[in-house]
């Protein structure tokens, strides 16, 4: 099929392992109150990347289906999409 919203679906997932790359390597934790995803202070974002590789090229089921390419690119979405160091959820400023 091919179809876009496969497509956006598959970026989805790939987004997905990203972040739990991202986990592993210490690079993104969640919140202890919350699943708000953040950026750990001081890590090494290429660690998550070396990670990333290692995992494809051991194929490692969390990468099964996806090309090496697709989970740098998910590793990216995750950091770009989770900035942020401390939780903003509003809980922690009541
Ligand atoms: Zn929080």
């Amino acid at each position: 099929m091919g179809s876009a919203k496969e497509q956006m679906l598959h970026e989805e997932a790939a987004t997905a392992v990203g972040e739990e790359i991202c986990v592993r390597a210490g690079v993104l934790s969640p919140c202890p109150q919350h699943n708000e995803m953040l950026l750990s202070t001081g890590s090494d974002l290429v660690s998550a990347y070396k990670l990333a590789s290692a995992l494809v090229r051991d194929r490692d089921p969390l990468v099964r289906g996806f090309s090496h390419r697709e989970v740098t690119d998910g590793v990216k979405a995750a950091i770009e999409g989770n900035p942020a160091e401390e939780c903003t959820h509003p809980s922690h400023y009541d």
